[in-house]
């Protein structure tokens, strides 16, 4: 259940303080990652939240999101489409730029990577102000399609980024 689930990733996280900058409280995620059955349960959580019906496709954002994406998309023959940063996609890309604490990042996907009206479930591993996420979602529907469902390991609520991805369904097996 949701609370089991919230435990499992209580039990896989260390804070690490002041990473990668001053005053930033770092979740650290992969201890999750490398326990094969935790992993596996988080992995069939998200699956069941959303329903394998309500998408046709996972899109991971770089670098985390890469490994959930990728075990979604094979646990449910989904497929995986990669939404990377900058410069680092060899075709005709679509990009969204989005401010960060210090500066500005860009991430990008592939013009043609998405059939019309095809329906994303977006996955990361950390939701903090919610740039991140915002980023994907317009390129998403830039590339024509349409954002299903939105899913996170840890939501940090007081960082407010669920407010950026207003009508979505925004789940997050642990909040803090
Ligand atoms: P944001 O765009 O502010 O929502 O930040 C989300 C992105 O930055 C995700 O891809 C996370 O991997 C990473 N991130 C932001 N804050 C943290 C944090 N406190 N711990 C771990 N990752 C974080």
């Amino acid at each position: 259940d949701e609370k089991a689930l919230a435990e499992l990733v209580v039990g896989h996280v260390v804070d690490v303080p002041d990473f990668p900058h001053a005053g930033i409280l770092f979740k650290d995620i992969t201890p999750l990652f490398a326990d094969g059955p935790a992993f596996r349960q988080v992995v069939d959580g998200v699956v069941d939240h959303h329903g394998r019906s309500s998408f046709d496709v996972v899109a991971g954002v770089e670098a985390r999101g890469f490994l959930l994406a990728g075990a979604i998309g094979y646990a449910t023959g989904a497929g995986v489409l990669a939404v990377r940063k900058a410069g680092k996609l060899p075709r005709e890309v679509l990009a969204a730029s989005y401010e960060l604490e210090y500066g500005q990042a860009t991430l990008e996907l592939h013009r043609d990577a998405i059939e019309p009206g095809q329906r994303v479930l977006v996955v990361d591993d950390v939701l903090a102000t919610g740039g991140t996420a915002e980023a994907t979602l317009a390129l998403i529907e830039r590339a024509g399609g349409i954002v299903t469902g939105f899913s996170v390991l840890i939501e940090l609520a007081f960082l407010n980024g669920r407010d950026r991805l207003a009508q979505r369904d925004v789940h997050a097996l642990l909040t803090v």
